[in-house]
């Protein structure tokens, strides 16, 4: 089993693995040899659908509930993660949500419940995994690194975003969190990058692609002409938590079929 196979032998956490971009990823770093983690916080039916499709692609999975912004549930989905696989070699940081509103409308829970998910959540996700690296350093047989960390930002890392403030400034923080981490983890042979991605077709924005008005003023935003699907985000992600990108630290890694590159100014400006 997994001979060949680019993460071969390595084992994976996913956060929000049950949807989207996360049932994507989990899915891919399975075909890649990873056994994963397949977390969710709602929706344990579609959890154990990922977990069946991995275990179908000759991997191990384990379907685990928690909160990512709760800290006793991160630190038991840790536990449980290491006495199932023995430790965790890759966390991807996916799990996110949006809850829009003009500024002056945005209610205190609202940027609350953005924050604790999408940037306090990372951080506690990636403090249980820098705890499992650390105690067990690098493994030759396994990786060159002792631990990898693929965040999941945004665009809107560097794109600001009327209407969505809460988003933004989680997705901003996130990129700084990532590249500090990066800074401090380097020596200890941890990796941490991000992946930003643009309009991925997902449950997270079907407005923006669900009638043909919608997808024809989306498109306007995208130079190469087609909305991502989720496993262009799974293949990106397995090459940053794989060898191959062994020399990548710190970085956004923008998949967004150039929606980062002021797209009006291609018509003149
Ligand atoms: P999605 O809604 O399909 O998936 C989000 C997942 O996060 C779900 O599984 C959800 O249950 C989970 N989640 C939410 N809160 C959670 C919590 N507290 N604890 C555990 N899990 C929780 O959306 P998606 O598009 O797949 O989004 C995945 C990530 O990609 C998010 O971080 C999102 O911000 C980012 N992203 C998406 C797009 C896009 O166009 N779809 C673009 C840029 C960034």
């Amino acid at each position: 089993m997994g001979q060949g196979k680019p993460l071969a032998g390595q084992k994976a956490l996913v956060t929000g693995a049950n949807s989207g971009i996360g049932k994507a990823v989990a899915i891919a770093l399975g075909e890649a040899g990873a056994d994963v983690v397949v977390n969710y916080r709602d929706g344990e039916d579609k959890a154990v659908e990922v977990a069946d499709q991995i275990v179908r692609s000759g991997s191990r999975a384990l379907a685990v509930r928690a909160d990512i912004s709760v800290e006793s549930e991160v630190s038991d989905m840790f536990r449980r993660a290491i006495e199932h696989f023995g430790t965790v070699d890759i966390l991807v940081n996916n799990a996110g949500l949006q809850s829009d509103a003009p500024v002056d409308q945005m209610s205190l829970a609202q940027w609350n419940k953005v924050i604790s998910v999408n940037l306090t959540g990372q951080f506690l996700c990636a403090r249980e995994a820098v705890r499992e690296f650390k105690r067990r350093g690098v493994v030759p047989s396994v990786s060159r690194a002792a631990g990898k960390i693929v965040c999941m930002s945004s665009v809107h890392d560097r794109i600001p975003w009327a209407g969505h403030a809460n988003y933004a400034a989680s997705k901003g923080g996130v990129m700084l969190l990532m590249k500090t981490l990066a800074q401090e983890l380097a020596p200890f042979k941890i990796r941490v990058n991000s992946i930003s991605p643009g309009a991925i077709r997902t449950p997270i924005n079907t407005s923006a692609w669900s009638t043909q008005e919608a997808l024809a003023s989306l498109l306007t935003l995208i130079p190469y002409g087609r909305i991502g699907e989720p496993e262009d985000i799974g293949k990106a992600t397995v090459w940053l938590a794989s060898d191959d990108s062994d020399y990548v630290n710190g970085i956004s890694l923008y998949v967004d079929g150039g929606m980062t590159l002021y797209p009006e100014f291609a018509r003149g400006g």
